[in-house]
């Protein structure tokens, strides 16, 4: 008997074991009173199993994700053996029409789950997917960048004291995990809640789709599903890991223009230049260094700062965690996809050895 629950019925749609089908999920009309949907691909394997969703976009500029997902509709990299996997390669589809993060009603959907049916226009598309996707998966995967002018290396968040999210966080194959509970209102944190074990992955910057970007999500969500058994194969190991609840942005101290030493996923010591502030003919002004031992999981992409505009954010691994990673950093080949990722990210920033301490 089909039931509203069944993984067979999405939509409206029927989807056989071994099929896969694109749908769409009516969320809300314009204002010209036209329908606003947005696609969804079903696949379903031939046996039974746990159901996960893959969202991009909730973050409208924050396209990175939905390559990575168009990517995993057109290639279908691998064969999904059993269980349901939901794609939905934008979910905030009116952000995504201008090129924007929020929603027209100037709300930011990843503040506005689990939503409301009689809530604002936004709470009410959160409401809809929320009870339509999210409330039938237990695991999901969403995808974000760097927020406007930023980028980060890519790295998993996710609430590793949660007994059935650690795993499937660790599975993804990701250097950096951040652990921590998302915002109130943020999807993972409202999914996490009504038991939809949700990881966002944080890579790369808005209004791009970068390649190594795209590698790097579809292999973590290719590592996901085998470790669920629902794709054959043992999960990727990363280089190296480290979790942490501790990160710190490293802010200007001054207004001026930066000359970067560091980039996106290099390894930092206590008291290494990360940026010299100067002004606009080069004086030296100061030196930004690292408060401790880290890793760049982030930083900023345009060199003029004020006081105080974040600069560099860094994750810190245990004491004296960080030795073992470099010794890992160094036995990776040039062609591995951590060091194209160092690369790639670094390639549009000016890094420089600082003047006093070339290194
Ligand atoms: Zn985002």
């Amino acid at each position: 008997m089909t039931t509203e629950s069944d993984p067979a019925t999405w939509f409206g749609e029927t989807v056989r074991p071994g099929e896969r089908v694109i749908t769409s999920l009516r969320l809300s009309e314009s204002y010209s009173g036209a329908d606003v949907s947005i696609p969804l691909f079903v696949w379903r394997g031939r046996r039974d199993g746990p159901t996960v969703c893959v969202t991009a976009a909730v973050h409208g500029d924050e396209i990175n994700g939905t390559g990575a997902i168009r990517h995993l509709i057109r290639e279908q990299p691998f064969e999904l053996t059993r269980g349901t996997l939901v794609l939905a390669p934008v979910v905030n589809i009116l952000g995504f029409e201008r090129h924007t993060r929020y929603t027209p009603d100037r709300r930011d959907m990843n503040r506005s789950f689990p939503g409301a049916r009689e809530g604002s226009l936004t709470s009410r598309m959160t409401w809809l997917f929320f009870k339509q996707v999210i409330e039938r998966c237990e695991y999901g995967i969403d995808l974000h960048t760097a927020a406007v002018r930023r980028t980060n290396f890519p790295n998993v968040r996710a609430d590793m004291t949660d007994e059935k999210l650690a795993p499937f966080a660790r599975a993804f194959g990701a250097e950096l995990i951040v652990s921590c509970q998302g915002p109130k209102g943020s999807l993972r944190a409202s999914a996490c809640a009504a038991g939809c074990a949700m990881l966002i992955l944080e890579a790369g910057e808005v209004w791009k789709v970068e390649p190594g970007v795209v590698e790097y999500a579809a292999r973590g969500i290719t590592n996901c599903l085998r470790s669920l058994g629902m794709v054959k194969g043992k999960p990727v190991e990363p280089a190296y890991r480290i979790e942490t609840d501790t990160t710190k942005w490293v802010r200007a101290s001054n207004g001026g223009f930066l000359e970067f030493h560091i980039a996106p996923g290099d390894i930092v010591r206590k008291g290494e230049p990360i940026a010299t502030n100067t002004d606009l003919t080069g004086e030296e002004q100061n030196i930004l260094r690292s408060p401790r031992d880290g890793v760049v999981l982030g930083m900023t992409t345009i060199p003029s700062v004020a006081p105080g505009d974040p600069v560099c954010h860094l994750a810190f691994p245990r004491k004296g965690a960080l030795k073992k990673i470099g010794l890992a950093v160094d036995e990776l080949r040039s062609d591995s996809l951590h060091e194209r990722m160092r690369g790639d990210l670094a390639s549009n920033i000016m890094v420089t050895s600082p003047d006093d301490e070339a290194s």
